[in-house]
């Protein structure tokens, strides 16, 4: 296979496997820092122009226009002052990428917190680090603190004129918590619930203020876009799916790892580059979930010649999302692996709509019946219905996050699970336990 790694001088985490260190002198070494008062000095218009320019879109599985979310800010502080949030909550199985930027390369997010930040207006930014992220958590404060004594940030940030407060929060591990306004529930001290939207949080966010919540790589990439120009980024990937990202590898290959790449790569050449190739051979793939678990999966023939961008991943009815790209050889029970994911969903579901809240239980309980041998062609039909039930009937895309990655199994071997069904249901003569408990066996089980 022809294989083109991205450059070098392209990449833009220098420092992804720690390699040349993540202390600020270290940083500066990396150019992070290099004259962000010029940058800053350009103004707000140009900043967010830039950006638009670039068509840099969210790395935290939206894929939202950056540019254009900047813009929605109000462009004068009113009564209420503006507020950046970093989601670092990276609860998406199968995603670790920010994960490393936090540790190994928070300088690049502290400078584009404090570029975010003057863009829309904000002088207090807040990163929602997830609980179990602790050691993360605490290096980012060390570069926090190394920032703020150099004064790269805090009054005068760089000598720009502006001022910029960051502040770590620690989530207590709920999935539903990365979700943007559920975050900001959280942050309040509330409940990690979302809410309805409209209104945005651009208008209506933290403390009823303006807001604008951005994915921890999607304002690490800002300062070198901005440096470097936004064509250079654009240069890169395909129109709307530019620039590099990292992607994170896992499941069934050789050597899982987090990696940078130009938008657009490959998939089969991601994992054979990459992930050291599928354990078996590339014959004995099934299937690959490209974006992190919420993404449908695709099987072996569509990832022959799948590009890994956005719109490449619409067109096969999946999508990119965090760009986590877990590997499923033929070694493994493909029904149960959705099962195992069904139940993450259910358990996860923060339980305020009632399709979310029953269909994620209902989705796990047949899947588990599939795997055992037990369901019935009908209960595939249901199993069907109640995905389509969920889909565009919940508050927040948690209910699509759930539904879709058995849609995706539904689509692509419904033949394989129809082989494992029967045309009647199985009638249990006699139930020990009640079904309840039964479940919370199950998932004792795991604890
Ligand atoms: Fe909560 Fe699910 Fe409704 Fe989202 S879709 S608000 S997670 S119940």
């Amino acid at each position: 296979m022809d294989i083109k790694m991205l450059k070098e001088e392209n990449k833009i985490f220098k420092n992804l496997y720690n390699e040349q260190g993540w202390e600020l002198e270290n940083a500066l070494k990396r150019n992070d820092w290099l004259d962000t008062k010029k940058i800053i000095d350009k103004g707000r218009d140009w900043i967010i122009n830039e950006i638009k320019a670039s068509e840099l879109r969210g790395r935290g599985g939206a894929g939202f226009s950056t540019g254009l979310k900047w813009s929605f800010a109000p462009k004068k502080v009113g009564s209420r002052p503006h507020y950046l949030v970093i989601n670092a909550d990276e609860s998406e199985p199968g995603t670790c990428k920010d994960r490393d930027i936090l540790r190994f390369e928070p300088q690049k997010l502290i400078e584009g917190c404090l570029i975010a930040s003057y863009a829309v207006n904000a002088k207090v930014c807040y990163v929602y680090i997830r609980g179990e992220y602790l050691n993360e958590g605490k290096r980012l404060q060390e570069a926090i603190d190394e920032a703020y004594s150099k004064n790269l940030i805090g009054k005068n940030a760089c000598n720009s004129g502006w001022d910029l407060d960051i502040y770590i929060h620690y989530g207590a591990g709920a999935y539903i918590c990365g979700e943007e306004t559920a975050l900001l529930e959280s942050l309040e001290g509330n409940k990690g619930q979302p809410r309805l939207k409209p209104p945005f949080p651009a208008l209506v966010g933290l403390y009823g203020c303006p807001t604008i919540v951005n994915n921890v790589e999607t304002i690490a990439v800002v300062p070198t876009i901005l440096r470097r120009g936004a064509k250079w980024f654009a240069s890169m990937g395909r129109p709307k799916n530019t620039g590099t990202k990292i992607f994170c590898i896992s499941g069934n290959v050789n050597t899982p790892c987090n990696v940078e790449e130009e938008m657009g790569i490959p998939l089969k050449e991601l994992i054979e580059k990459h992930g050291g190739g599928v354990i078996g051979g590339w014959k004995n793939l099934q299937a690959v979930i490209p974006g992190g678990s919420s993404m449908p999966m695709v099987p072996k023939d569509i990832c022959e010649t799948l590009k890994m961008d956005f719109d490449s991943l619409v067109e096969v009815k999946s999508g990119l999302g965090t760009a986590g790209v877990v590997v499923i050889n033929k070694d493994e029970d493909i029904v149960k692996c959705m099962a195992r994911i069904a139940r993450f969903y259910k358990h996860e579901s923060c339980g305020q709509c009632t399709p979310c809240r029953e269909g994620a239980g209902w989705m796990w309980r047949i899947l588990e019946r599939t795997v055992k041998g037990e369901a019935t062609h009908k209960d595939i039909d249901l199993l069907t219905d109640v995905t389509k039930q969920i889909e565009g009937h919940t508050i927040c895309a948690f209910g699509e996050g759930s539904a879709w990655p058995v849609q995706g199994l539904l689509r692509h071997f419904r033949k394989d699970i129809d082989k494992r069904c029967f045309s009647e249901p199985i009638i249990k003569k006699k139930r020990k336990i009640p079904y309840l408990i039964d479940q919370h066996k199950l998932e004792s089980k795991d604890a």
